[in-house]
């Protein structure tokens, strides 16, 4: 598993998914101080920002599924037969 040039690919690549959720999360903390201030352009910026949000969150749970189908796939395959 450690000389697993692929097993290396999917450890990083596990990463991308993970940013675009932590992005999410950040975007949504920009929209909930957003929504605090009571004006019209605060309220654009609230809904711009959870769009986004949104956005990133499906994007990110997308790569997620993909990225541990990818694994579950390749730890059945190429690990079938040894696992180490
Ligand atoms: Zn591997």
């Amino acid at each position: 598993m450690l000389d697993c040039t692929t097993c290396q690919w999917i450890k990083w690549s596990a990463g991308i998914p993970l940013v675009l959720l932590f992005g999410a999360g950040g975007f949504l903390i920009l929209a909930q101080a957003a929504v605090v201030q009571d004006n019209a352009a605060a309220v654009l910026l609230d809904l711009y920002l959870a769009t986004w949000a949104y956005m990133l969150a499906v994007a990110g749970a997308a790569l997620l599924t993909g990225w541990w189908l990818w694994k579950s796939f390749h730890t059945r395959t190429a690990h079938a037969l040894r696992p180490y």
